[in-house]
């Protein structure tokens, strides 16, 4: 399971302090150097840490901790209290467009998790009375639109296809469809790559001034740690995204890009996905998931 060595350390750190009653600086400061190595071991990104430390402590160290009735509790309230804040407070909901029909397109690397994610938020979608339609624009592996017909089947959903022509041409296409066929919400399967090419933030950009959509969803392989991150910083400077999707946190990752992403870039993470079935899509609430990472 994700977390599952940091929540381990974290827990140990913990024990430790809870088991002091009274607590020193000293015994603070040590226990903030533990929590920063266990943070780094969990490949949370560098800088991220040493900011979330540095806030920590600052908090941590003061009088009110210290001269409390439980100041381990109370540290281990502040550690809660910065992760939230550090994964983006609350809730990041949807943008829906206020008149006409709205428009997600998912973008990503090849492999990152996009057409199964497009199929489990259109599901979502659904559940909650809006009417999907899920467009193939991932032109350049054949077998990618056939997946999506797969999943659109598996799940009742419609799927837009026009073959192998211009992605832009079939964005646009499809939102012409979506209009004739009461459609309220678009979700454009975009193609992938290995890497970050030219081309393909082109193309991206493109389709993007095509169909103005009221979010750009970039999906992203929690699994990869810090290269996540790094590919959210990229697709972010090209596209200006509005939210990420993170995929795979069902695995064993140690956490890295869940705890980097939105502070680096800024993005809030709007869903995670938590397995390969079509009903493993989560939103995402940083709550929960600091109270998951603390155990
Ligand atoms: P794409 O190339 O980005 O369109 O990626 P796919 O949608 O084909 O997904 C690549 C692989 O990742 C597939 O085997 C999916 O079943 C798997 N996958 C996608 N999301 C998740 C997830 O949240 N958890 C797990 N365990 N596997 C996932």
């Amino acid at each position: 399971m994700a977390f599952e060595a940091l929540t381990q350390k974290l827990n140990d750190i913990f024990k430790k302090l809870k088991g002091k009653g009274k607590l020193t600086e000293a015994d603070v400061k040590q226990a903030m150097r533990e929590v920063k190595l266990a943070l780094l071991e969990a490949d949370v990104n560098f800088k991220v840490v040493k900011d979330l430390i540095q806030k920590i402590s600052e908090r941590a160290v003061g009088q009110e901790v210290m001269e409390s009735l439980t100041p381990g509790q109370q540290v281990i309230k502040i550690v809660n209290d910065e992760l939230v804040q550090l994964m983006g407070s609350k809730e990041a909901k949807l943008n829906f467009s206020s008149g006409g029909i709205t428009v997600i397109m998912l973008v990503g690397l090849q492999g990152s998790g996009k057409t199964t994610t497009a199929g489990k938020l259109g599901r979502l979608l659904s559940k909650s009375g809006k009417k999907p339609l899920l467009t193939a624009a991932d032109i350049y592996r054949p077998a990618a639109i056939k997946q999506l017909q797969v999943v659109g089947e598996k799940l009742d959903l419609p799927v837009f296809t026009m073959g192998q022509q211009d992605p832009v041409n079939i964005a646009r296409a499809s939102v012409e469809y979506a209009h004739k066929h009461n459609n309220d919400v678009i979700i454009i399967d975009t193609a992938g790559r290995l890497h970050i090419d030219e081309e393909l933030m082109d193309e991206l950009s493109r389709i993007k001034q095509a169909v103005n959509p009221s979010e750009i969803l970039l999906v992203v392989d929690s699994m990869t740690g810090q290269d996540a991150v790094n590919v959210a910083e990229e697709f972010n400077k090209r596209l200006a995204l509005t939210g990420l999707i993170l995929t795979k946190l069902d695995g064993d990752t140690r956490g890295g890009a869940a705890l980097s992403v939105k502070a680096v870039t800024g993005c809030p993470i709007k869903f995670v996905g938590m397995g390969e079935k079509l009903e493993n899509l989560e939103p995402f609430y940083p709550e929960r998931m600091a109270s998951r990472i603390l155990g």
